[in-house]
């Protein structure tokens, strides 16, 4: 059995943080990979180790004294490292920084820089080997990502040591310039590792004990979310239920090895598994709830559109020709609907009327705006009679109008549109019809 095991930002914030991480890798020595990321904020209103970093390079790139902002990010790692009673110093790391920041050698090094130290400290607290991903994660020429030599560089190195840190978040190309992944991208590396390895589980350790069926600023107390498969992650991460760096999923699902997302605060709960497929049932039907606001609708009417071949893939040219993606088209006989982000509509809404009324001449266009989507994901749901019947009369009975259904092909989610206002009431009201009233 192998464990593969990714700390994020608040999980080692500091001595007290780095203590608990300690405790749970020699709990199970199955937990043998390590991935740490940058120290994170220790309370609200503190900084993270990244931005600190970003900061400090700008002044460097700037040409101005960086040393005050650069000492501010040693005493972070000092007081980790002595808080622990580690016999080990940064000293020559910091130099070869100061160095190299004063070089100009790339804001993606200097971001960088917070998993790298994190995990030389972590490497030294665990007694682990220190693989840096400069030398085993590797991206083209071009900045992206090179799955293929990675896995083949990665495995090779690893399976030369039965544990090791891996610093999360960064790479390197061809020629040893540093690059980085978008933020929050140590999930990335915990994934690239897990499948390296051919781990059995991927434990992604953070501050939250997984998933919630809602979203607590919207719910009290929601129920978590015990399994999940990757496809009901897609759907609820896209709309706005984040847990996990999107491009996480890859690796790992290629390999289908679980994900296992716990609780650093509180390593007795269960927390999340995300997986490929599972018999294991969601004791509410529904899976989870997510939602968004800011969406527009674009309503196009025109008689006999129902047989005019052709018709939608010029409405959608329109879109198309003036850059704008679309969410979702509910199409009735004469009407077909267009939704759309608001903010990404807004300034092009003219040009897109315009290019509608030209390329498929429709009698009527009319615009909403202020529209919120719904999405109730659940592969439960499948065959399953009354799940629709149960929404929409919880719905009816807080007074919020539907303004679109919309239910996948998938049967694995229902999305429905209501106004802005009625968001949080609509969310609240399909979680009661389902947990609940459980
Ligand atoms: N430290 C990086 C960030 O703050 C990456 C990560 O934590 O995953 O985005």
């Amino acid at each position: 059995m192998k464990k593969v095991v990714k700390f994020g930002g608040s999980s080692l914030a500091s001595a007290a943080q780095f203590q608990k991480v300690g405790a749970i890798i020699r709990e199970d020595y199955h937990r043998a990979y390590v991935v740490p990321s940058a120290p994170g904020k220790r309370f609200d209103g503190d900084t993270k180790v990244t931005d600190m970093l970003y900061d400090c390079y700008a002044l460097a790139v700037a040409d101005e004294d960086f040393s005050e902002k650069l000492n501010a990010i040693r005493a972070r790692y000092d007081e980790i490292i002595n808080g622990l009673s580690l016999d080990f110093s940064l000293d020559d790391e910091f130099q070869v920084i100061a160095e190299n920041f004063s070089k100009k050698v790339g804001p993606d090094y200097a971001a960088s820089r917070g998993e790298y130290l994190s995990g030389k400290v972590m490497a030294a607290y665990l007694g682990f080997t220190f693989v840096d991903p400069a030398e085993t994660i590797r991206f083209t020429d071009n900045g992206e990502f090179d799955a293929e030599t990675t896995q083949e560089i990665m495995s090779k190195r690893l399976s030369k040591y039965s544990n090791a840190v891996i610093p999360g978040f960064y790479g390197a190309m061809k020629n040893g310039r540093v690059k980085t992944f978008s933020r929050g991208g140590s999930d990335i590396t915990g994934s690239i590792v897990a499948k390296a390895v051919r781990a059995d589980v991927y434990e992604n350790w953070t501050d939250v004990s997984g998933m919630l069926v809602a979203d607590p600023r919207i719910v009290d107390n929601p129920k978590p979310i015990e399994y999940v498969t990757y496809k009901e992650l897609r759907e609820l991460a896209y709309m706005g239920a984040t847990v996990l760096h999107e491009d996480a999923i890859f690796p790992v699902r290629q390999e289908n090895i679980p994900i296992n997302i716990r609780n650093t605060n509180v390593p007795e709960d269960p927390g999340t598994w995300i997986v490929g497929s599972t018999c294991q049932k969601s004791k509410y039907i529904i899976t989870g709830i997510a939602g968004k606001k800011g969406f527009c609708s674009v309503n196009v009417e025109k008689d006999m559109m129902n047989s005019e071949v052709g018709f939608g893939r010029k409405v959608l040219q329109a879109f198309e020709d003036c850059g704008i993606s679309f969410e979702h088209m509910p199409t009735g006989i004469d009407t077909l609907t267009v939704y759309v982000h608001q903010d990404d509509f807004v300034d092009k809404e003219q040009n897109v009327v315009s290019a509608i009324q030209r390329l498929a001449h429709p009698d009527m266009i009319d615009i909403e705006a202020d529209l919120a989507l719904i999405a109730v994901v659940g592969r439960g749901m499948k065959s399953q009679k009354g799940t629709a019947a149960t929404i929409f009369k919880q719905l009816s009975a807080r007074d919020v109008n539907v303004k679109m259904i919309d239910q996948g092909s998938s049967e694995q989610n229902i999305i429905i549109g209501v106004a802005n206002r009625d968001f949080e009431t609509a969310i609240k009201a399909i979680y009661n019809g389902f947990v609940k009233a459980k």
